[in-house]
């Protein structure tokens, strides 16, 4: 069963009507969603489904739904929280709910995960690692030269203020096929399986101001402005080619 991803065309959206496809020890299954499941080094999404009653079931993680033999599914799975029981009980296939995220928490998510992007045009090296939480995001690099944290840090800085406009778009399968450069993580696979490739441009590519470009499934905010006081906490040295960059919130 396909979960439509509203989330990919318009990462803002803070809740949508949606009916159930069904409820499993998973969790809920929906027709339409807002919430991001987890991927892409991206953590899932956290929230409620509202009832028609009023009553809220708490949303603690969001998933692709899996096949019988553990492959990820076109459906997307609302992890319930603990006590949730008496609520899912009482929830039927084909009942409206209306999804609705932790927005402040997603929008962390969206900004460091926006952040990741000015990290790879900072440091041209292959990713082979990434994690990105509501209150910290790290990217490894497969790299053996030391990392000036400082330096790092101000760039970051000069990207966020120089507010480059960032544009969701698609390449073809075969066209990525023809550019593998383009896939910056060795870690983590784009998001094929379509026939397109979604793709993540910040600042003009006609110009100077070309930042970045690569495949990617995430959500991130539209300018990187809009990323705000995010600071290198710490760059560790996790193997002799492996240099680990940690951003976090200025306090
Ligand atoms: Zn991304």
């Amino acid at each position: 069963m396909t979960t439509d991803d509203l989330f990919r065309s318009d990462a803002y959206l803070r809740e949508c009507e949606a009916r159930v496809l069904g409820i499993d020890e998973a969790g809920v299954l929906l027709d339409r969603t807002v919430f991001y499941p987890v991927g892409g080094g991206q953590a899932g999404d956290s929230g409620e489904l509202l009832l028609a009653d009023g009553r809220a079931i708490a949303i603690a993680d969001t998933r692709k739904a899996k096949d019988a033999e553990g492959k990820p599914t076109a459906g997307i799975v609302h992890v319930p929280a603990p006590g949730q029981e008496t609520l899912l009980a009482a929830l039927a296939a084909g009942e409206r709910v209306t999804a609705r995220i932790d927005w402040e928490r997603r929008h962390r998510l969206m900004r460091f995960h926006t952040a990741t992007h000015l990290l790879c045009h900072l440091v041209p090296q292959p990713v082979n690692g990434c994690s990105i939480t509501p209150d910290y995001a790290r990217l490894d690099f497969h790299m053996t030269e030391p990392l000036d944290k400082e330096a790092l840090g101000a760039g970051l800085a000069r990207l966020v203020e120089a507010a480059h406009p960032l544009a969701v778009g698609a390449i073809s399968d075969a066209e990525l096929d023809a550019n593998p450069a383009l896939v910056k993580s060795m870690s983590v696979q784009p998001p094929r399986g379509t026939g397109t490739v979604r793709t993540i441009r910040i600042g003009d590519p006609a110009s100077e101001t070309a930042i970045d470009f690569q495949p990617c499934g995430g959500t991130h905010v539209a300018n990187t402005r809009e990323i705000g006081a995010v600071i290198v906490t710490k760059i560790e040295k996790k193997s002799a080619n492996s240099r680990r960059v940690v951003l976090g919130w200025a306090a």
